[in-house]
């Protein structure tokens, strides 16, 4: 199918993408990558009246250090994380999380804010960004505000950034000695959309800081609080990963859709944590399935 007709502005300012968002409201969209949005122009899911593509605002893309924090502009593309040194050794998480989506025609377009704004339940970077306790910052018409990644996405497709605003870099704390991750998908096929998936973390040698993040189970990424908490209550020992199996029941809201039900992603759920668990604490016997 061919997309319906729109019109289309490429900006080199944030001041002039804000205006031109201004100027044609809910009618506008931002075009970052393409590689989710002119799918879905394809397909007519959409139907904006213009297209404002922020590909040329040199301020949106690169990776910085500074202050114990790695920033990472919106326009940052998928490759360009893969590639990384900095994000190898200061975010590891994300180096491995990347190389799972699609291909790389996809990850030479795709860029990480197009990620999180879409918001797509079944993407990687959403629930790492949950797990990495991420600061996700907008620019909108009164300046920047920062949204905790917990409190971004609302919902399929949905995230707590405005019609008028941009998504315009992300803040993650540098990983700190001692921390550690594990990171696990299902898919059908190499570079597929996963049937369910975790991100974990563990900020220091044990399980009182750990987060644990699921993708591709419900309507948007979820963090498994009661799962992570059992953890730290009991250990990565068999009873403690047996808890936690126990507690994703009341932390998960499992969808049914033509790749799995419901019932088999919960089950998903509980054997991606015990692989999560042997890679955060390999001498521990929660690991085993
Ligand atoms: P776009 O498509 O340009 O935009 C997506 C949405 O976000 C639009 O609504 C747009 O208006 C909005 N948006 C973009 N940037 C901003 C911004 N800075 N501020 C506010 N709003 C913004 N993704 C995965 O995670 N895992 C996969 O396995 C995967 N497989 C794929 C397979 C195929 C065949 C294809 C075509 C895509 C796949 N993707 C996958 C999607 C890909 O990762 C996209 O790159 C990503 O979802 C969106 O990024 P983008 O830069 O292309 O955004």
């Amino acid at each position: 199918m061919k997309a319906p007709d729109f019109d289309y502005v490429r900006v080199r300012s944030l001041d002039e993408a804000l205006a031109a968002l201004a100027a044609h409201g809910e009618g506008a969209r931002i075009l970052a990558g393409g590689q989710s949005l002119v799918p879905a122009l394809n397909l007519r899911l959409l139907a904006p009246e213009i297209l404002v593509d922020i590909g040329g605002i040199a301020d949106l893309s690169g990776i910085a250090l500074a202050d114990g924090t790695i920033r990472i502009g919106a326009m940052t593309r998928h490759a360009d994380l893969e590639r990384s040194p900095e994000i190898a050794r200061h975010v590891p998480l994300l180096a491995r999380a990347v190389r799972e989506i699609g291909h790389p025609a996809i990850r030479n377009r795709g860029t990480i804010g197009g990620s999180l704004a879409h918001a797509d339940p079944a993407s990687e970077l959403p629930a790492c960004v949950l797990a990495l306790e991420a600061r996700i910052v907008a620019r909108g018409p009164s300046g920047e505000r920062t949204i905790a990644a917990s409190d971004f996405f609302r919902g399929l497709y949905e995230t707590a950034l405005g019609p008028d605003e941009i998504l315009v870099r992300i803040e993650i704390p540098a990983a700190a000695a001692g921390e550690r991750f594990a990171f696990h998908e299902l898919a059908r096929r190499h570079g597929d959309y996963a049937m369910a998936g975790i991100a974990a973390l563990a900020r220091d040698t044990g399980a009182a800081t750990l987060r644990i993040a699921y993708f591709g189970i419900g309507s948007r990424p979820m963090l498994a609080a009661g799962a992570a908490a059992a953890l730290r209550d009991h250990g990565a020992s068999e009873a403690g990963a047996a808890a936690a199996v126990r507690a994703l029941g009341a932390d998960l809201e499992p969808q049914s859709d033509l790749q799995a039900s419901a019932a088999l992603r919960m089950h998903l759920a509980g054997v991606l944590l015990r692989r999560a668990l042997k890679d955060l604490f390999p001498d521990a016997a929660g690991g085993r399935e």
